[in-house]
């Protein structure tokens, strides 16, 4: 019996596929550091990888957002099952709160209601692929998309984030690396991990390459107006005339409940682009193949958006602008980190790591690995979202765990560094 099976399961024509690709996703690999965790430690452990802040008290959700819920929920009026593409209430309130920001008004047509960003994200370029088909992914990013790439084999081809231009889009590469077979290229505004905030100027200059390449630009906005330096946030979707965007985006973020899976794919495509060459429609199957977000958070979603009050979102940047000078300013005063630029938004700092001037670290991960064992702060290896040694680290945290992680990063750092 069980050779027969074998012989089944093994057999290479039944081999599985599509690849889901083999680079570790951001929570496997703090789930490796977690377990380098010593076990006697009477410190607390200082979580610094991951972008969700939810639980810290300081970034609860609007108490508007959860009235909102459980209003929907008592309503009984949303325990059926939800339309395709989303509730058009829930359409219609994601449309007009992007307008808010846009030159056209979105229908609620536009818009398609996800299980978050993600599933937005998955949707798109699942759409996207087909045969021999290749999309241009920033580097560093955000590892989902890789790895969702591989998925539905779309073949990835990388440009680089320029650190000593601000992040910026290397324009250059983007135009080389394109051909015949690119379906589109992505990019990340705010940026995570770089927390980088594109100029109108150079939003303007990524459409017009764009629009040369005849390629969509997929704007991943999920830290949409989470931004507090120079560069006020401005949605791709503004250059929607030039090229057609896919603007992808969720509560998770601003809201700071990603728990509650609501995201939104959108087409800002005044010019009807999208529908002509047949964009739409391969949307659309997608979609029907997937889940939607459960009804009652649909049934929210119109009083979350239009009743929070501002102060909730001022409150945010505030505590982000405060975190992430403080983080900017103690690393500065760390041996053997550099942070080439300080963050205008989002929720993290890209810092390089310079590992020769270390005694007995080899690497990013080697780094992080270590210092969970001695320190106990959690930080993500920069390879994990594109470049080897260099940290993300989150910010968005209680202050006085933020002051006491950095202090442990640079005792941490003294300790490991070469004399000179
Ligand atoms: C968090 C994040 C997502 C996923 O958002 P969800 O709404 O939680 O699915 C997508 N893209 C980027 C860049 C993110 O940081």
């Amino acid at each position: 019996m069980e050779n027969k099976w074998k012989k089944k399961w093994e057999n290479p024509e039944l081999k599985l596929t599509p690849q889901i690709s083999n680079t570790l996703n951001i929570k496997d690999v703090v789930y490796l550091l977690k377990r380098n965790l010593p076990d006697q430690d009477q410190r607390p452990t200082v979580h610094l990888a991951l972008g969700d802040p939810s639980s810290v008290p300081c970034f609860r959700t609007s108490p508007v957002a959860e009235d909102s819920l459980v209003q929907a929920v008592r309503s009984a009026n949303f325990n059926g099952y939800p339309p395709n593409f989303g509730l058009s209430s829930a359409r219609r309130a994601i449309a007009d709160y992007l307008s808010r920001d846009l030159p056209y008004r979105l229908s609620a047509e536009d818009v398609y209601v996800t299980c978050g960003c993600k599933a937005a994200l998955e949707a798109t370029l699942s759409a996207l692929a087909r045969p021999g088909a290749n999309i241009l992914l920033p580097r560093p990013g955000f590892p989902r998309y890789e790895s969702r790439a591989a998925f539905c084999n779309l073949e990835v081809r990388h440009f680089n984030l320029l650190p000593e231009n601000g992040w910026e889009v290397d324009l250059d590469a983007v135009e080389a690396l394109a051909d015949e077979n690119t379906v589109g290229m992505v990019i990340i505004n705010p940026g995570n991990p770089c927390s980088s905030v594109f100029t109108y100027q150079h939003l303007k200059n990524i459409a017009e390459t764009a629009r040369k390449l005849m390629i969509p630009v997929i704007s991943d906005e999920v830290y949409g107006h989470l931004v507090y330096g120079e560069n006020p946030f401005v949605p791709m979707g503004v250059f929607g005339s030039i090229v057609p965007v896919i603007t992808l985006g969720s509560i998770s973020k601003r809201w700071m409940v990603p728990g509650w899976r609501l995201g939104w794919l959108v087409t800002t495509d005044p010019t009807g682009l999208f529908r002509k060459v047949g964009v739409v429609d391969s949307i659309k199957k997608q979609l029907i193949q997937s889940s939607y977000p459960v009804t009652f958070i649909q049934g929210a979603i119109p009083n979350i958006i239009e009743k929070t009050p501002a102060d909730f979102f001022s409150r945010t940047i505030h505590l982000l602008k405060q975190a992430s000078e403080l983080c900017f300013s103690r690393i500065d005063e760390i041996p053997c980190l550099t942070c080439p630029y300080k963050p205008q938004g989002c929720l993290f700092v890209m810092v390089k790591l310079n590992v020769s001037q270390m005694e007995d670290i080899s690497d990013d991960m080697d780094f992080c690995l270590k210092l969970a064992k001695e320190e106990c702060v959690i930080t993500l290896p920069g390879a994990n979202v594109g470049l080897k040694n260099w940290l993300r680290i989150t910010f968005a945290t209680e202050l006085s765990f933020l002051e006491d992680g950095l202090e442990r990063i640079r005792v941490f750092c003294q300790r490991h560094a070469k004399i000179q």
